[in-house]
């Protein structure tokens, strides 16, 4: 039997023909108070808690993405997505924004009635994150985090579904990198996505996806 070959997982990076290798893709769980509001939880500022994506549930932006299996309610969660080119464990949130190699637009596919069963069950989430191509993800804009003013939205088949701004996250993007590396150590690599405004909700077989930050190159995708 040959040993296999396995692709490593990759972004596509703005205006370049190099791309962004993916180690670990992590993800902050209701980060937008009006979100956390309609998920039922509370959005003080409690401390963040985290979940992982596999590293290959990347999807470029112009895709066609075959509809999951297992689910009859699929979610959309456009987020900011933080890409390392740093890393280390118990990171200084004056030092973690030294750490970013640049910014994308992605999208949290969330199968909600799994995760639902799961919550109430006391199960991981897994299968209800974490599921082949659940991680849309736009071209990497090298540079700084966007200024908080920025708009981040979402629009199914031309209808605007989310909207808000960077600064209704509870948590800013070094405070969750400082954060984070105090539970894994983060390296190169790394996606971080960082939470999604409130809005979320289902999409359909068919139905066209465009996400967006602006000031970041936009995401779109659609659904076979
Ligand atoms: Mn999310």
């Amino acid at each position: 039997m040959n040993i296999p070959t396995v692709s490593a997982p990759s972004v596509a990076i703005h205006d370049s023909d190099a791309r962004f290798p993916v180690r670990r893709i992590f993800c902050v769980g209701q980060n937008y108070a009006e979100h956390a509001r309609e998920m039922g939880g509370d959005p003080e500022r409690q401390q963040p808690f985290f979940f992982s994506k596999p590293a290959d549930a990347v999807v470029p932006s112009g895709a066609t993405i075959p509809f999951p299996g297992r689910t009859e309610d699929l979610h959309h969660e456009v987020e900011l997505v933080i890409a390392l080119a740093g890393g280390g464990a118990d990171v200084a949130v004056d030092a973690a924004e030294r750490l970013i190699f640049g910014c994308a637009v992605g999208v949290d596919l969330t199968r909600r009635d799994l995760q639902a069963v799961a919550k109430k069950a006391g199960r991981p989430w897994d299968m209800a994150k974490g599921f082949d191509r659940s991680a849309p993800i736009g071209a990497i804009l090298p540079g700084a985090v966007p200024e908080r003013a920025a708009a981040i939205t979402l629009d199914v088949n031309g209808d605007r579904r989310q909207s808000g701004v960077l600064a209704d996250m509870i948590w800013a993007p070094a405070e969750i990198i400082a954060i984070l590396s105090t539970y894994v150590r983060l390296a190169p690599g790394d996606l971080i996505f960082t939470g999604t405004p409130a809005g979320v909700g289902r999409l359909e077989r068919g139905d066209a996806v465009a996400a967006a930050v602006a000031g970041l190159p936009a995401l779109t995708f659609d659904l076979a």
